[in-house]
């Protein structure tokens, strides 16, 4: 079973004819509104990949349809605390090449607190997974909490943060990165991924697949991705972490799990939007996926 401490956002979605430069005013093309967060999405990837997912995090009084949305998706939310403040939100803008970029407010994914947390976890059973992103509060706490009841911690390190990453290393039993965070984690630590205190390490490459570096088992493998017309990459690395997990969490093995999570991740980037456009299992058998 996976407990994901993360993040929940109202995903605004603006179409653009471009992205806009400092100063500039563009009308949308189309707008619309659904449910997001990295933690959220990665919680609906799992759920889809039909593993038991419990989400741990918190909603304003704003935030009863995102509860109800991930109930629809086969997400667990005992553990998702209704407070005061605003539900976390995130404004997405969108190009005609399916490039983004995205403003967040976190709102209430940080006044998540140690008791929610422990509370959480307490229920937990040994050899289930943690699993965080940097989009809410509380990661030190549940990393330490993870390990002294015998969890297994994985870490998406988005958005990238120096001294949120660094503070749990030794905790991290998988790490998850793109590029563009593999290379500041590189410059973080002074070192090669290699030599860092975590058994797998799997960076996303985005069209380029990923690569597995496994410091158990001294190998580093590259995984060439599935070839698909990308409309949209919002959500695609959320969806690749979701899938990894579950599929680990199943009894997969890296590779087999690394397959499943690119499979799904290269269906997200042919469709706008995010967790509510996630595939489940069923439309990854049926697709015909060229490599
Ligand atoms: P990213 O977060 O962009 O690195 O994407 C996560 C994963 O989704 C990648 O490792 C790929 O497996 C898949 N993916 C992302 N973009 C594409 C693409 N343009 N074509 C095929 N697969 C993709």
């Amino acid at each position: 079973m996976i407990w994901n401490l993360g993040s929940i956002n109202a995903d605004n979605f603006y179409l653009l004819p471009h992205l806009p430069g400092p100063g500039e005013t563009i009308s949308a093309r189309n707008f619309r509104q659904g449910l997001g967060g990295k933690g959220a999405n990665m919680s609906v990837a799992a759920a889809r990949a039909g593993t038991r997912v419990m989400h741990v995090g918190a909603l304003g009084a704003d935030g009863g349809w995102a509860l109800e949305r991930l109930l629809e998706y086969g997400v667990e939310t005992a553990h998702i605390t209704l407070m005061e403040g605003v539900t976390g939100h995130a404004n997405i803008a969108v190009d005609l090449e399916g490039e983004n970029n995205i403003v967040i407010f976190p709102g209430t994914n940080h006044e998540i607190t140690d008791e929610m947390i422990g509370a959480a976890l307490s229920e937990a059973s040994s050899g289930d997974w943690l699993l965080m992103q940097n989009e809410t509060n509380g990661q030190r706490f549940a990393a330490r909490t993870a390990k002294t009841l015998g969890l297994r911690l994985a870490y998406a390190a988005a958005p990238f943060d120096a001294d949120a990453v660094t503070a749990i290393l030794e905790q991290i039993d998988l790490l998850v990165l793109n590029e563009v965070e593999a290379a500041q984690l590189r410059a973080a630590t002074g070192g090669e991924l290699r030599q860092l205190p975590i058994d797998d390490i799997v960076v996303t490459l985005g069209a380029g697949g990923c690569e597995w570096v496994s410091n158990k088992a001294h190998l580093v493998e590259s995984f060439p991705a599935y070839q698909v017309d990308a409309v949209d990459t919002t959500g695609a690395g959320d969806t690749f972490t979701g899938y990894l997990l579950a599929g680990l969490d199943r009894g997969m093995t890296m590779p087999q799990a690394i397959d499943l999570a690119m499979r799904a991740g290269a269906l997200m980037v042919t469709r706008h939007g995010t967790a509510d456009v996630i595939p489940d299992l069923k439309e990854i058998r049926d697709h015909d996926f060229r490599s």
